[in-house]
This record gives C-alpha cells, structure tokens and sequence, in this order.
C-alpha cells in the first residue's frame, strides 16, 4: 500500500534502549521521585527549586545518550519518504534530545524539551542546554521567572492544532512505546481512525488503547521500527 500522509506519535519507550528510563512504573516514581512532586504545577508553586534540580539532572543525563536504530529508522523514514511523495510528520511525547541526534527534523515536542526553558513572565521559550535555578534569568526580559520547558500534568500540551491538522489528513498514524495512558496523545490513534488510516502500535505489550491500532508489532521497537520502516519504503507492507 502506498501511504502518503504519515503521523508517527514516539513515547518513553523508543528511548529506553538507549538508556533512559520510561515514566511509568508500578511505584509510580520517575526517577525515583514522586510525579507529584515534579510533573505537577503545583509542586512548582510548592517546591520550585526542586522541580528546576529534578529536570536539570535529567538533563544533564542527556549528554551522554545516543540514538538507537528506531530512531534511526525514523529519519529514514522522514528522508527517504519525501523523496517517494510522503509526508511524515513526527510527534514525540518524549523530551529528550535523541530524534535531533539521529537527524529528524521539524520534530513536534508536544510535551517541551528538557533543552528549552520557557520564562512564566514573557512566555518566551528558547533553548538552553545548563541548569536553572529559581535566580536563573530570561535572556529577553531579564526577570528571574524561568521554568523547565516541560509541559505538566493538567497543562496544554503544544502545537495541538498541527498536530490535529496532520491527524485529519493521515492515511498511516505510528505509534511507538507509547503506554496510551497520556490524554490527549492517547487518543490520537483513535482520531487517525476516524478519518480511515491505518493504525500501527509498537510496543512491547498491547497498550491501553490497544483497541485503536489495525495492527501491532510487539518487541523492542529497536528491532521492530527498522524492519517496518524498510517494509514501508519498499511498498512491501499488506494489511489485510
Ligand atoms: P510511558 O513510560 O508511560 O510508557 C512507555 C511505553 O513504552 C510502555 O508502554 C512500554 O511497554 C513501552 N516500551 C518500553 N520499552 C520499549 C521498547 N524497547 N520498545 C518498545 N516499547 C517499549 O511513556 P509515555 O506513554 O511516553 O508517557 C510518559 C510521559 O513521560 C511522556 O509524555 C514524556 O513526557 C515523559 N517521559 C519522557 C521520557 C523521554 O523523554 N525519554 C522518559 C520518561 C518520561
């Protein structure tokens, strides 16, 4: 089959084999702290200096972290898709740095970025690669109101009306270690059927939103993504 308009949605678990952890556990700690205590807005009301420690040390973690061969796969993907007529838009949970480290471009971080800090007075976001503190300064309006660029649970999630838009058009919707637990994210491959394309999930166990995929592919989305993306390229892919 021949896709011409492709949503790829990336989560957590297309960057824990190159060594960062994924969100979910049964403990319900991310990187051993309580997501109350970091992914809320109110714990930055509360304990703000904690909030900026927790995403500077997850940043500074970034440094050494490489790409593996799905994200690989997906520059490919973007690259060699365009030269057959398609077009990928790539949307990614994630607030590492891997898809510009394997080469992707025009990536939609609908969840920020631990490499971008966003000031609470001028709203101004801007990327920033050290670590804030609550005397850190906005490098436009010079006021010390700065923010990890990470979007919070009970926040608005970016760039939504592109990310609606490619949904409405997508004949293929890719969604890769992704635990479908996340709304609105969630609910995109539900969207993408809506309007007749094909859903795809990579994961290693069905998600939450199992129901919403055509098909699945379960196993490590290094091995998984790669061989699909060949597929794609090659016109090989069947689903019937
Ligand atoms: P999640 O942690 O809730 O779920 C990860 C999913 O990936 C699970 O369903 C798991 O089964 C699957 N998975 C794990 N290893 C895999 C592999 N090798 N191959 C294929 N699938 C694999 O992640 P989520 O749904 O993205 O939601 C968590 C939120 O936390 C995100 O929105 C993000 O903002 C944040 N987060 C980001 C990072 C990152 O940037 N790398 C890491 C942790 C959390």
């Amino acid at each position: 089959m021949d896709f011409k308009h492709i949503v790829v949605l990336t989560g957590a678990g297309i960057s824990a084999e190159s060594g960062i952890p994924v969100f979910r556990s049964e403990t319900g700690l991310w990187e051993e702290e309580r997501v109350e205590d970091v992914c809320f807005p109110a714990a930055l009301r509360k304990n703000p200096q904690k909030v900026h420690d927790f995403y500077n040390k997850l940043r500074s973690n970034l440094k050494d972290k490489k790409p593996n061969a799905a994200h690989l796969a997906l520059t490919k993907l973007q690259v060699e898709g365009q030269k057959q007529g398609k077009k990928v838009t790539l949307v990614t949970q994630n607030v590492d740095d891997l898809h510009e480290k394997a080469g992707s471009t025009d990536i939609i971080h609908m969840h920020g970025e631990l490499n971008s800090i966003l000031c609470t007075s001028c709203f101004r976001r801007y990327p920033y690669f050290e670590d804030s503190s609550l005397n850190s300064v906005c490098k436009f309006c010079g006021k010390e109101t700065l923010r990890p660029d990470i979007v919070f649970f009970e926040e608005m999630p970016y760039q939504l009306n592109k990310i609606g838009k490619a949904l409405n058009e997508c004949d293929l919707f890719l969604a890769i270690g992704t635990s479908g637990v996340v709304y609105p994210a969630a609910g995109f491959a539900q969207a993408a059927r809506q309007v007749g394309a094909c859903t795809v999930e990579f994961n290693l166990t069905p998600s939450a939103v199992r129901s919403s995929f055509t098909k699945a592919y379960y196993g490590k989305a290094s091995e998984t993504v790669p061989k699909f993306v060949d597929e794609l390229l090659e016109g090989k892919l069947s689903f019937n």
